[in-house]
């Protein structure tokens, strides 16, 4: 079955990568669903797609249950900002978290991490345009922060996440994203929306998260 949405995207993401020389097998696309129901999610599924991604835990447990029961091999990306108190759900739920961005998040989903014996790819959200109403580490408090939730609460981290100024080129945040993952040694760049997906492939990115360009505007 075909989505013309998604078949739009994943053909953006092609074009991006090969222009980039880079490989389109190696940017992961995470559909954003946040706010859309079974009825939009599922011919997104039907068409193939498997990774999705939503800011909410709460919204996340209400929808995602039963359609994991349909399709067990799909994986779910928590994107949005954690609260401490939901870590426990959120290691359950979710087989990636983007949002690690305080020591208080890292040493909870460490907790629950080994409590629940779970693997997660976990990604830490760094707020390059220091915007004050922003999640997301302080780019110049990033290095230490990975440390510490290495050395401190044994986490892996696989990559780094971001979410431009909107009024901004977001190509000078990306670049950012990027030296700060080269020199920690991290290889996964979480950045790139609908609207900036292809700078985002162009500057490095290996997933992507894009949500309306896939299902529609957001009511
Ligand atoms: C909603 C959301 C997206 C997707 O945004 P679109 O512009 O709809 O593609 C990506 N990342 C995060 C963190 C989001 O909350």
């Amino acid at each position: 079955m075909m989505h013309d949405g998604l078949k739009k995207v994943l053909m953006g993401i092609g074009e991006a990568a090969r222009k980039a020389g880079r490989n389109p097998e190696d940017v992961t696309l995470i559909a954003v669903s946040k706010t859309f129901d079974a009825p939009e999610v599922v011919p997104v599924i039907e068409a193939g797609q498997r990774i999705f991604g939503e800011n909410r835990v709460q919204e996340a447990k209400g929808k995602w249950p039963a359609l994991r029961a349909m399709w067990p091999d799909i994986e779910l990306h928590l994107i949005g900002p954690l609260q401490s108190n939901k870590a426990a759900e959120a290691v359950t739920l979710f087989d990636a978290i983007h949002t690690i961005d305080r020591p208080k998040i890292a040493e909870a989903i460490a907790r629950e991490v080994q409590k629940q014996g779970k693997t997660l790819k976990l990604f830490v959200q760094v707020n390059t345009g220091r915007e004050p109403q922003k999640a997301g580490i302080d780019p110049d408090e990033a290095d230490a922060f990975l440390t510490t939730c290495r050395e401190t609460h044994g986490l892996t981290i696989e990559g780094l996440m971001c979410i431009p100024p909107a009024e901004e080129d977001p190509t000078p945040h990306f670049t950012l994203l990027t030296q700060i993952a080269t020199r920690n040694g991290l290889k996964a760049l979480s950045m790139g929306m609908s609207g900036d997906y292809a700078s985002a492939i162009a500057c490095g990115a290996t997933h992507v998260r894009v949500g309306s360009a896939i299902f529609g505007v957001r009511g």
